[in-house]
């Protein structure tokens, strides 16, 4: 069932979870990140809440009308900012944020410059005003099991991926995998700070898990095959800048890679991973 209040959409997985976004591609609409609440008998878990304290603060009034329970945990999926910059907001309410160590750094090294960046930003500085740098309290390198209110969550690093700092959590009772920007459904993934190979072998790590919901970084939560979609995603991409690049431009290639995907939202990461993707040595096997 999906509900939507105002431009925030959830979707009920289950009587325990939702996710909940924004949708769209903009700075404005958290890039269609996920944000998604595992909802317990003693607290919530809220897995990536949004770009900002603004957006953090009207999916909290959306959980204050279904439960009095408060979020208890915050898991960052990774420290990129749409999915990461409102933990602040909850942290500051009494929330435990748990992060992996790299994601934790980078969001020290990187989020003061583009809060600063878009507050100068008129059509979006609104949304970053209150914003302030924040750095988890609880760091990870491998995971943890989280007891989540009275549901069993496992969080785990399934190696450097998207980013050096990448979480997923997995929910065996409910058979729901959140697997972050691991997987992108509809949208252009961003391979900006990714390993590819380290990529692929985290989304087999992934098939290897017995879910069958899966709830992406961006677009519509599936079933199994998101992961496949996702593998076929990067071997596609990179045989497509592979061939544009043989006898053209980067341009040329982000017009490819553009072009064979011409339904997916977020192509402004595409020159970003087009420069990835032309760093690789190894040839996909076809
Ligand atoms: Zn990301």
């Amino acid at each position: 069932m999906t509900v939507i209040a105002s431009s925030l959409a959830e979707n009920r997985l289950s009587e325990t979870v939702s996710v909940f976004t924004y949708g769209g591609e903009t700075l404005a609409t958290s890039y269609g990140t996920n944000a998604v609440a595992f909802f317990g008998d003693r607290g919530i878990v809220l897995v990536d809440p949004f770009v900002s304290p603004v957006l953090a603060a009207e999916l909290d009034a959306q959980l204050r009308t279904r439960t009095a329970v408060p979020v208890t945990h915050v898991v960052l999926t990774h420290h990129h900012t749409d999915h990461a910059l409102g933990a602040g907001y909850f942290a500051k309410r009494g929330a435990e944020v748990i992060a992996h160590a790299e994601a934790a750094a980078r969001m020290e090294a990187e989020h003061p410059n583009l809060i600063a960046e878009r507050r100068r930003i008129p059509e979006v500085a609104h949304l970053f005003e209150s914003a302030a740098p924040y750095v988890p309290s609880h760091v990870v390198s491998d995971g943890l099991l989280l007891d989540g209110g009275g549901l069993r969550l496992d969080v785990f690093h399934p190696g450097h991926a998207h980013t050096p700092g990448d979480l997923c959590v997995y929910a065996p009772a409910l058979g729901v995998l959140v697997a972050g920007d691991l997987v992108s459904i509809g949208y252009h993934p961003n391979l900006e700070d990714a390993d590819v190979a380290g990529w692929r072998a985290a989304l087999e790590r992934l098939r290897s898990l017995p879910f069958w919901m899966l709830v992406p970084g961006h677009g519509w939560a599936g079933g199994r095959e998101g992961v496949d979609d996702q593998l076929l995603y990067l071997d596609e991409a990179e045989r497509i800048v592979r061939s544009a690049l043989r006898t053209g431009t980067e341009e040329d290639a982000c017009a490819a890679l553009t072009r064979a995907f011409p339904d997916h939202l977020l192509a402004l990461v595409v020159r970003d991973s087009v420069k990835r993707l032309s760093t690789l040595k190894r040839v996909p096997p076809t």
